[in-house]
């Protein structure tokens, strides 16, 4: 359809559309803003979906460092996409697929294979109209495509950043195109406040309204994001110089875990605003009862118990943030709150008398989740075996099971160079290698078994207990896979192997036998977990190492 018709179309439907930009500076919570709008939404009675539009020219985040961008989450159907598409999965527990997020690189990529195809029919082609036109229609198709009541879009990137202004002019247009009534524009602002003299500071976000006025915007209505309470003669100031109501400015404060930001935006009267923007006179209100169960349910909480992360990534959470959040929903559900300790697992490589080797003997639980490349693996490895020496539970996701059944190898089957082709290619025993699909492979991007696969149970076994089903199917991102001609090697000695792809026989999940808790999965089971419906393997471990610490 072209984008008269989805126009037209998208009208005829009625779609309403909220958009949140940013301002300031990153990193002040648009994802999560964007998913507590959506939570109110929904638990008003709303069907919402979600669509994240990113201005970088990398077509995915699949190819960038997760120490640059944070974790690569991955959609059911294999797109490698923004950590922010977990933050709205997890929230809302609906499932995106790859329509849900949108780069410039692959709108650029779109127009100039279109170009190569001579589809512009001898065009010049511009920013305005083609470029622009090529991002509506994509929106456009995704709302025809949902049916849902509303469409939320997050821009990333700041207003100001020349990026982001092919965006911004796109929702200028579609302002008119679908006439105010159907697009609500939340702006997020950050509101600091001076260390030196305690002043709270209005003026950057006054800059930040002025950048999308350049562009031919005015937001309907004005998060401040801040560490504190905003006085109403902040707020009345902004209405003034922004032109936005004094009572569609919002504040967004900082809350850990951020649950309780969902009942204080209700409190504020956000969702009920923003129906009346939409025409809709008898605003519903939010049940939220299942998130304030959550709350009360973590601040009743007494217990900590220690789990430790070996990870290659230090110093920031977001390369794993769904591997957190999938532990941290885990303890609540069993009424403990877990205090994750992320360790370099470069540094557990020499004895085990180092600080770090103190930091992993303390935990009462190890996890190793996904990664690449060999930089850490040995010490990811030395993590496997005093887990396994030590009965400490231990869950291993995706590269975490890989050198999880290297080390079996090396110790428990007596391959003593056992090792994954990742981390050496001519390895005599190539416990985990490429299948021979995956070798052929050269190119870098979405290249990778990617997306939700089929694992079967075998009956017994901890898995199977945990999952309490006999088929399930979880997400993957990984190349390697256990090599399956070393199978009864490993079975001989207590591995069990408790999940296998139906159609392939591949290996999905592995277990210790006589361990309270060893288990590895190829898969990602952190991208399935969410706050109200934690995930089955994730409980069972903590469960395991609830028990571990009772037997002390
Ligand atoms: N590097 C490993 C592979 O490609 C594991 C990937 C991962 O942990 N996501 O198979």
């Amino acid at each position: 359809m072209d984008l008269k018709n989805l126009t037209y179309e998208v009208r005829k439907k009625g779609t309403k559309f909220i958009v949140v930009t940013g301002g300031v500076c990153s990193s002040i919570g648009k994802g999560v803003l964007v998913s507590s709008l959506g939570v109110l939404l929904k638990n008003a009675g709303y069907s919402v979906s979600v669509i994240k539009w990113d201005p970088y020219l990398n077509v995915d985040p699949g190819t960038m460092s997760p120490l640059e961008h944070g974790e690569v989450f991955v959609t059911h159907d294999g797109a490698e996409t923004d950590l922010d598409l977990g933050h709205y999965e997890r929230t809302l527990g609906i499932s995106l697929s790859r329509d849900s997020s949108v780069s410039s690189g692959q709108i650029f990529k779109s127009i100039l294979d279109g170009e190569r195809e001579g589809k512009f029919l001898g065009k010049c082609i511009q920013l305005v109209p083609h470029v622009v036109d090529a991002i509506k229609s994509r929106l456009f198709a995704f709302a025809l495509n949902h049916d849902v009541d509303f469409v939320l879009l997050e821009i990333g990137g700041t207003v100001g950043d020349i990026e982001g202004k092919v965006f911004l002019e796109a929702i200028r247009q579609i302002r008119s195109d679908l006439q105010p009534a159907h697009i609500f524009h939340g702006h997020l602002s950050y509101v600091p406040r001076l260390e030196w003299t305690g002043e709270v500071k209005t003026k950057p976000t006054q800059h930040s309204v002025n950048a999308l006025k350049e562009e031919g915007l005015v937001p309907d209505c004005i998060f401040l994001r801040a560490a504190f309470a905003i006085g109403q003669q902040q707020r009345r100031k902004l209405a003034t110089m922004c032109g936005v109501a004094e009572d569609l400015i919002f504040e967004v404060l900082t809350y850990k875990p951020v649950y309780p930001l969902f009942i204080d935006l209700q409190k504020q009267g956000v969702s009920k605003r923003i129906q009346e923007y939409f025409g809709i006179l008898a605003a519903k209100s939010s049940n939220l009862s299942q998130w304030q169960e959550l709350i009360d349910r973590i601040n009743a909480c007494k217990k900590v118990v220690k789990v430790a992360l070996v990870a290659k990534y230090v110093g920031s959470n977001d390369p794993y943030i769904s591997v957190i959040e999938a532990i941290k929903s885990a303890g609540y559900a069993h009424d403990v709150a877990i205090d994750i300790v992320v360790i370099d697992a470069e540094k557990l490589e020499g004895a085990r008398n180092s600080e770090n080797w103190d930091l992993l003997k303390s935990v009462d639980g190890i996890i190793i989740p996904g990664g690449f490349d060999k930089r850490g693996g040995e010490g990811k490895m030395a993590a496997v075996r005093w887990a396994r020496e030590q009965n400490v539970p231990y869950l291993g996701l995706c590269l975490g099971m890989q050198v999880m059944l290297i080390e079996f190898g090396r110790s428990l089957v007596q391959l003593e160079q056992a090792n994954t082709t990742e981390f050496d290619k001519n390895t005599p025993h190539p416990v985990i290698s490429l299948l021979e699909e995956q070798a052929k492979v050269v190119t870098k991007g979405a290249s990778m078994r990617l997306g939700e696969y089929a694992c079967k149970l075998v009956p017994g076994t901890k898995s199977a207990q945990a999952y309490g089903q006999d088929v399930v199917s979880e997400r993957h991102r990984h190349r390697y896979e256990f090599n399956n001609k070393y199978k009864a090697a490993y079975e001989a000695q207590g591995v069990v192997f408790a999940g296998l792809n139906p159609e392939s026989g591949l290996v999905e999940i592995a277990e210790l036998q006589g361990h309270p808790f060893m288990v590895g999965v190829q898969f990602h089971p952190e991208f399935l977990s969410s706050p109200l419906k934690p995930h089955a393997l994730f409980k069972a471990f903590v469960g395991a190492v609830l028990e571990q610490i009772n037997k002390k």
